[in-house]
């Protein structure tokens, strides 16, 4: 029999590399840093695809993934995040269903919706600010956004998973291999929204560049909240022939040999969980404990019309500003137990768009950065 070592121990081949993998986690997902300057290369292939004249063209492409990913938090706060399964079928080999194509987090998002609402009223009915002051507005803009980004499940938001290269840099000098004479660099995956991709295609474009095989600088400002510093990169595009693809001709090829044997399987154990999918039998139990309380206080809601709610009736302000970064909601008069109103004024429809309009960190804007706000992001 194997010996528990034998199976299990992973051989430390060069301990600079061991210990800097430990250091960033061992992951291939991509970091932002506090005052550091990045210097990011973008690598694609070439291939030839035909014209609608049946001329040779070369087309370059990036390798990137995109994603459909729901998020929410737990009551303790915690971030979870998973890839939204709609339309996805899975069978096991002996044909058992795991994914049948719904999505328990799509079907729950009318409900999240109807809690939302139901707070507003509830936040509108027991506040003493006076009728039409512009206090009474702003309180009750503060309350949406915190009820809003306390919601258990919301619409799916668009990832986009970009592979780049991450030169290795000591201030903004590269490092370079003293055994090949070429500049050292990592295999990043860059996880962004579509608006910060728009926002870093236009940055190249506007250069009169082209993403692929373009060379651009991240430079981070200094703070202590890892989403102000992903918040707010500068972001630079290197001149061509200051590029290191530029002035190391035998890098790209380099690069060009990783790029190629580069997958995207296994993202869920590189710092991505929410590849790691769920069944839709998983997914069903995390939105039923989710909405218990609500499935419960339907159900008593058709026997006893003044069933109550009380998932949210706290003594306590309910409010989690080092999450949501939304203004706190100040309890201004004592909750008082009352049944929910019927006439809930509607806040938006699901359809409607999850984020609002605020200058301030939400759920919505904290993921539009290169990280989200869970807890495994460190510096
Ligand atoms: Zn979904």
């Amino acid at each position: 029999m194997a010996s528990f070592i034998k199976a299990s121990q992973k051989r430390v081949g060069d301990v600079h590399a061991y210990l800097r993998d430990k250091a960033n986690g061992n992951s291939i997902r991509y970091r932002v840093e506090s005052g550091k300057t990045h210097l990011i290369y973008i690598p694609y292939q070439e291939t030839t695809e035909m014209d609608e004249n049946g001329n040779p063209i070369t087309v370059r492409s990036l390798k990137m993934i995109n994603g459909n990913v729901h998020e929410w938090t737990t009551p303790d706060g915690r971030y979870h995040s998973t890839v939204c399964a709609k339309d996805t079928v899975i069978k096991s080999e002996d044909g058992t269903v795991i994914n049948d194509g719904s999505c328990p987090f799509c079907e729950r998002i009318s409900d999240a919706w109807d809690i939302v609402n139901m707070r507003v009223a509830k936040e509108e009915q027991t506040c003493t600010l006076p009728a039409g002051s512009d206090q009474l507005k702003e309180h009750m803009d503060a309350a949406k956004r915190t009820f809003m980004n306390e919601m258990k499940c919301r619409k799916p938001s668009s990832y986009n998973y970009l592979l780049v290269v991450q030169f290795r840099t000591d201030g903004n000098k590269p490092l370079i291999d003293g055994t090949t004479g070429l500049p050292m660099y990592d295999l990043k995956v860059m996880k962004m929204t579509d608006k910060k991709l728009e926002q870093i295609l236009s940055t190249v474009e506007n250069s009169g560049d082209q993403l692929e095989g373009c060379e651009l600088m991240f430079k981070y400002p200094v703070s202590d909240d890892i989403r102000v510093v992903g918040g707010r990169p500068s972001i630079s595009v290197v001149f061509p022939n200051n590029r290191l693809t530029a002035k190391y001709p035998n890098l790209k090829q380099k690069i060009d040999a990783d790029f190629n044997k580069f997958d995207f399987e296994g993202l869920d154990k590189q710092g991505f969980p929410e590849w790691a999918g769920m069944s839709t039998e998983q997914a069903k139990a995390v939105t039923d404990s989710l909405f218990s309380q609500w499935d419960a206080y339907q159900k008593e809601l058709k026997v006893n019309p003044n069933a109550q709610y009380l998932e949210y009736i706290t003594a306590a302000p309910d409010n989690n500003p080092s999450l949501s970064g939304a203004p706190a909601v100040p309890t201004l008069a004592a909750p008082t137990v009352a049944a929910p109103s019927v006439a809930a004024p509607t806040v938006a429809t699901p359809e409607a768009p999850a984020a609002p309009a605020a200058p301030t960190l939400n759920a919505s804007n904290i993921s539009d950065l290169f990280g989200t706000p869970d807890g495994s992001i460190q510096i």
